[in-house]
């Protein structure tokens, strides 16, 4: 296998075994927990003087800090995106300085391309020859653009709800996609999780790249806050505010924060916040009460269109909550409405493209800001996760809402 130095396996986050990597793929074989790629810090053989001298051209120039080398990876230029200075927002915000990550620069137009580089790599090092998901939609159409480059089959079940560039372009790379009915006439991805696990039963050999169902995913998504950091000259920011579904990015930035203060990069952690919509905020509910891991909602309570982050029962969230109490951060939800008006308001304001789902983030920035959450010389950095493009329909549709006067 093309492994690094200093990656030395698997370690699950539930009860703590340690695995090679020959041996386990997916979930802890003990217990199901969630596993956790892991490194020999005193093996990794990086400074910031040597990232500075590399082109900042893929999130693979940090390989020496993940699990497989570069030359390895499936990658389609994936990461290397840039951090936006936003004047307007930050003086509507009445914040020192906003910079906006914009992830919507990715080969497929989402940051689930970090992901899918890292799992997908890690499919073809296990020799598999099938990958499959279910997914909102963003992460099944990035599955299929690197299981065409890897030249592997992808099996990709989104719900109904999906939108339609992701259906799209899933078949458009050739991927074998299934779209759950509406059989209730609120088909969420849930349903779509079903209709994958019976697949799976079918097809032990499939190599599942899913939400923490691989190790991987929030590996390559870790890498966002090493290029933020690095963007920030190791300076770190007041607050990352991160439209959160599933959590892998959040989980994984907080990961990758911890690493690089271990390593006397920076001297503190990334304060992350949690952004979601107030019709689907589970996380936001459960950092509110105090609690440690989430309760799910009923598919039929869920009504947001930000398909992104309309994840009602996101597993990880035990992994969430820590993430954002241990790096003193918070959680905020705001209505679609305001996640809307946010989203028109970044592309007048900057002429910046933010994707339906990832203004959660920019209104929960204004949120926080407005409750004094962040102050007049705070750095504030919000994750643009997705392309405009891939929502123009519920973009444009709010336009007419919005201009009707039209509350909800
Ligand atoms: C998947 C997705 C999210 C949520 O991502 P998680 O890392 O699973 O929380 C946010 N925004 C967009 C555009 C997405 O596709
Ligand atoms: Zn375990």
């Amino acid at each position: 296998m093309h492994t690094t130095t200093a990656f030395i396996g698997l370690r699950c986050v539930d009860c703590g075994e340690a695995f090679d990597v020959e041996t386990a793929t997916h979930r802890c074989p003990d217990c199901d927990g969630i596993l956790d790629p892991a490194y020999d810090y005193d093996a990794v053989d990086l400074t910031p003087d040597t990232l500075a001298d590399r082109p900042f051209d893929s999130m693979w120039r940090y390989e020496e800090l993940l699990p497989f080398t570069r030359e390895a990876a499936v990658s389609l230029g994936e990461g290397a995106t840039p951090l936006v200075e936003c004047p307007a927002l930050a003086e509507a915000m009445g914040v020192g300085r906003v910079l906006l990550k914009d992830e919507g620069m990715n080969p497929t137009g989402t940051f689930k391309d970090r992901g899918q580089s890292a799992a997908t790599t890690a499919a073809v090092e296990h020799g598999a020859s099938d990958v499959a998901l279910n997914s909102a939609g963003n992460a099944g159409q990035a599955a299929a653009a690197y299981a065409a480059r890897a030249d592997l089959d992808a099996h990709v079940y989104l719900p109904a709800r999906a939108g339609f560039t992701q259906k799209a372009m899933t078949e458009v790379h050739g991927a074998d996609l299934t779209v759950t009915d509406p059989i209730d006439g609120n088909s969420q991805i849930g349903d779509a999780g079903a209709a994958y696990a019976e697949a799976m039963e079918e097809h032990p050999d499939w190599y599942s790249t899913k939400t923490f169902v691989t190790p991987y995913r929030h590996e390559g998504k870790k890498t966002m806050a090493l290029e933020v950091l690095e963007q920030l000259d190791w300076e770190v920011p007041d607050a990352v505010v991160y439209p959160t579904g599933g959590g892998v990015g959040l989980v994984g930035m907080h990961k990758a924060a911890r690493e690089v203060r271990d390593l006397g990069w920076t001297d503190e952690l990334l304060p992350m916040y949690a952004a979601q919509a107030a019709g689907c905020a589970p996380i936001v509910d459960a950092y509110e009460a105090g609690a440690d891991r989430h309760e799910p909602l009923a598919d039929d309570e869920v009504t947001t269109a930000c398909n992104g982050i309309a994840i009602p029962d996101p597993g990880a969230s035990p992994l969430i909550l820590e993430a954002i109490r241990e790096s003193d951060g918070g959680a905020v939800a705001n209505t679609d409405h305001e996640i809307l008006d946010a989203a028109i308001e970044v592309a007048r304001a900057e002429g910046l493209e933010v994707g339906a789902t990832c203004a959660a983030a920019a209104a929960g920035a204004f949120t926080l800001a407005a409750e004094g959450e962040f102050g007049p010389d705070d750095t504030v950095v919000l994750l643009n996760t997705g392309a405009g493009n891939k929502d123009v329909d519920t973009l444009r549709a709010h336009l007419g809402e919005a201009e009707d006067g039209g509350e909800e």
